[in-house]
């Protein structure tokens, strides 16, 4: 039985973590990248419950610890930058806004790569690794998949993994359109990495609510930087696609007179080297496996920034497909994947559920309604009311979801 080569589109978490697990089960895994370098932003993202037991699993939990943020929960405040309602992290039990184990994302796939370089040299010649390409077309038959690269080349693979995000173009080579999949939800984010401006309160996390937006400054592992964190209540508008200028008018416009921070906000904003800016958008692929081409991650199954478990499902997906995939021959691929894709739903299905509603519920669209909602917001953390927001964090917490065990589990566990 000869182990099959797996070729994996998108070098995010989902695609950095699957090519781990598989390199260290003996798989010849070779990763193709769309941009020159890992792309290193993103703001905080948590880890609990089935994640941080993947994470444990994987072995990764003491270098996630050495690059851990230290949030002290979050914090809502008015034009003056004046707090007037806090959730730390303990009156929760780490189960609120904030969990008890963060990590910056760029911080996550530096984790990850670590670990995979470390992985690669202990199984010589298992893995390569392409930035500044990507997948042209690609063509399944009963013994594997032929692909076309746009640096022009062709290789065949027994498997191939679409870990290549919210517009995974593995997905639409291989399952279709996008449109069939993806649907929007109403608005957009952005995050970049700025300098942590004066008067922020140290270690939390400040949030500011305008009308059509949701403005954040979350801290970094660095003191002297932070994130900056926007959440847009607009319309979908195509031009915004890949027009970083535009995306930049529109957050000026959506800012203008949201007072607080947001002047050092957009100040930062133009020479941000790490600027992210998509739609949020949901995506329901109903099964994430055909033949030989499976997904994982956002490019299968994604609930938006607004989840919260973007980073959770990629990682749980990815310690279950390639816990499927080692110990399976090139001939079992197609198997190993349909079970993947089976195990996983019960927990995608949980994971992309927005916790309190929808963004028309956090991000009103008039002043009356900014009012309305900071009053809501007092009144519901106050002493009195904490036991039910207790209670409401419990429900909506998305911990409890137990970790899909793979076939192979017992052979990839890292003490
Ligand atoms: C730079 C960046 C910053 C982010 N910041 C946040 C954040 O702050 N908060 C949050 O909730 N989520 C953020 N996300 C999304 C979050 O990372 C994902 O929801 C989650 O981690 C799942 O990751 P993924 O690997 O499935 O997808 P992604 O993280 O989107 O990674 C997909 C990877 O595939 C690459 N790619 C895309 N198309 C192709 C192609 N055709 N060929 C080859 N490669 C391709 C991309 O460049 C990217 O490296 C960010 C994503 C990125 C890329």
């Amino acid at each position: 039985m000869s182990a099959p080569h797996v070729l994996i589109s998108g070098a995010g978490i989902a695609g950095i973590a699957t090519a781990l697990q598989l390199v260290r089960g003996g798989i010849r895994t070779t990763v193709v990248e769309r941009a020159p370098e890992a792309r290193p932003g993103g703001q905080a993202v948590d880890l609990r419950g089935a994640s941080r037991e993947a994470a444990e699993r994987m072995g990764l939990m003491p270098a996630i610890r050495a690059h851990q943020l230290h949030e002290q929960g979050m914090l809502y405040v008015d034009g003056r930058g004046c707090p007037y309602g806090r959730m730390p992290v303990e009156l929760f039990d780490g189960r609120g806004a904030v969990a008890d184990v963060e990590i910056a994302r760029g911080d996550l796939n530096r984790v990850l790569l670590d670990a995979l370089a470390e992985a690669a040299l202990q199984a010589p010649g298992l893995l390569s690794l392409r930035y500044g390409d990507r997948i042209d077309a690609l063509a399944q038959d009963a013994v594997g998949v032929e692909v076309r690269f746009a640096s022009g080349a062709s290789e065949r693979f027994d498997v191939v993994l679409g870990a290549d995000g919210v517009h995974s173009a593995t997905r639409r080579l291989a399952f279709g359109p996008e449109g069939r999949f993806a649907t929007r939800l109403g608005g957009y984010a952005a995050f970049f990495t700025m300098p942590t401006p004066a008067g922020i309160e140290d270690g939390w996390f400040s949030m500011r609510i305008v009308p059509g937006a949701m403005l954040g400054i979350r801290p970094d592992r660095d003191p002297a930087t932070s994130k900056a964190m926007l959440t847009l209540r607009v319309d979908h508008d195509p031009a915004l696609r890949g027009d970083r200028a535009a995306q930049e008018v529109l957050i000026r416009r959506v800012l203008t007179g949201a007072g607080w921070q947001a002047p050092a906000v957009l100040a930062a904003m133009g020479g941000a080297e790490d600027f992210y800016f998509d739609e949020l958008a949901r995506v329901d692929v109903p099964e994430v496996a055909k033949g030989r081409v499976a997904l994982v991650g956002d490019a299968g199954y994604c609930g938006s920034p607004l989840s919260g478990m973007g980073t959770a499902m990629a990682l749980v997906g990815a310690y279950v497909l390639a816990g499927e995939l080692v110990g399976a021959g090139a001939e079992e691929a197609p198997a190993a994947l349909a079970r993947y894709a089976r195990r996983i739903e019960p927990f995608i299905a949980d994971g992309k559920k927005i916790p309190f509603g929808s963004l028309e519920r956090a991000v009103p669209t008039s002043w009356t309604g900014a009012v309305l909602g900071a009053l809501t917001t007092r009144v519901m953390l106050s002493r009195p009311l904490r036991p039910l927001m207790r209670r409401a964090f419990a429900e909506n917490a998305t911990d409890a979801l137990p970790l899909p065990l793979p076939a192979s589990d017992a052979v990839l566990a890292v003490e």
